[in-house]
């Protein structure tokens, strides 16, 4: 048992198989940094100038959308719109508004669990994990004072978006991989290329196989990165979310806090789980994932049963006298595989930026 659960998970690998045994097609891959991650395309395609321009299409989405999208950047639509709270309705662009509108969709599915109002709060743990020190009591409670998803409020047909109170801000970094690889495998699809795999860190979307294949063989990786991943999925037209504290954490006084935050009690999750999720595209998965490592095991696989085309895997790290322990939804297992024969792997990194 122990051997086993050391192998252990908390990133997810895409292995992709060659395209041989149909002769016009050709396999392609390609990676550009963008939203602090490196995204990986595969592509296959018969002509290696149009794989090329749809690569090209591909990544000028994903780099529109963090501009957009990102709080790293004074700029962005993002942070205008959060220098607006406690003001009017603010008029946004379609994907800002799609990234909301999911958002808020989940919030209200885990009674706040996803949070994309949390900024305030991630950003104090941004600053615990630089200085190496504990947010206090008191900068934990103004934070969260300014936490509160219901507080957003969208109108679909004007297309706005209202913060009620100054000092709201928002932080869509839960969910704008997934939200961005979805794009860019809609783009390569409008330029002719269905057969397709985007992986963006922690996030992978997959549309039509790889030829002569029945899905995308995505091996999920061991915690111990040096090891070979031991459990596969097959997938197709769909996309898988890993969550956990891989890489992004800080240890004070022994304790391990992770990136993710309960935005009830604006501490990072200390219970050291991994989260993986398989759902219809890469804006659910995304966010799932986040969600449901915050809403732990119990209420988390039950979220997961209860949405349709959503299939999930938690590993959760042993407390003192425990083991490591695997819990799945009961379709978990139909996704899964059998392991590649001499197909290549390459593995995206978990996580995001540190500032
Ligand atoms: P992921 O790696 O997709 O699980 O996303 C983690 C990121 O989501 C963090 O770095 C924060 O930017 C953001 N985040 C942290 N806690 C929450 C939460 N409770 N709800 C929504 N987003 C969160
Ligand atoms: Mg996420």
């Amino acid at each position: 048992m122990v051997a086993h659960v050391l192998a252990i998970l908390l990133a997810i690998i895409p292995v992709v198989e060659t395209g041989i045994g149909n002769g016009a097609l050709e396999r392609f891959e390609f990676r550009e940094t963008h939203m602090g991650s490196e995204f990986k395309l595969v592509v296959y395609c018969n002509d290696e100038g149009v794989a090329s321009q749809a690569a090209r299409a591909a990544f000028d989405r994903i780099a529109f959308l963090d501009q957009k999208l990102s709080d790293y950047r004074v700029d962005s639509e993002l942070m205008r719109l959060c220098d607006q709270a406690g003001g009017e309705p603010v008029v946004v662009s379609p994907d800002l508004f799609e990234v909301l509108r999911r958002s808020k969709e989940l919030s209200e599915r885990t009674a706040g669990a996803f949070d994309v109002t949390i900024n305030p709060v991630v950003k104090l743990w941004r600053r615990a994990r630089r200085d190496h020190q504990l947010p206090s009591r008191e900068q934990l409670e103004a934070a969260i004072g300014r936490v509160g998803w219901e507080r957003m409020s969208l109108d679909a047909e004007a297309r706005t978006v209202q913060l009620a109170d100054k000092g709201m801000r928002l932080d869509v970094g839960g969910i704008a991989k997934g939200y961005a690889s979805d794009a860019a495998l809609a783009v390569l699809r409008e330029q002719g290329i269905s057969r397709a795999l985007v992986a963006g860190a922690g996030d992978i979307v997959v549309g039509d196989p790889p030829p002569d294949q029945e899905g995308w063989l995505i091996g999920i990786a061991p915690l111990d990165s040096a090891r070979q991943p031991e459990r596969f999925l097959r997938l197709k037209n769909q996309a898988v979310s890993t969550s956990g504290d891989a890489e992004r954490y800080v240890e004070i006084d022994g304790i391990r806090y992770s990136h993710i935050v309960d935005p009830r009690s604006g501490l990072g999750l200390t219970g050291r789980s991994s989260v993986t999720v398989v759902a219809p595209n890469g804006t659910s998965s995304d966010s799932l994932a986040t969600a449901i490592s915050v809403l732990g095991p119990e209420r988390g696989l039950e979220l997961a049963e209860k949405t349709e085309g959503v299939e999930a895997m938690i590993v959760l790290a042993p407390t003192v006298e425990d083991e490591w322990s695997i819990l799945r939804t009961n379709g978990f297992d139909a996704l899964e595989s059998l392991g590649p024969g001499n197909e290549e792997m390459s593995a995206p990194r978990l996580g995001g930026p540190e500032s």
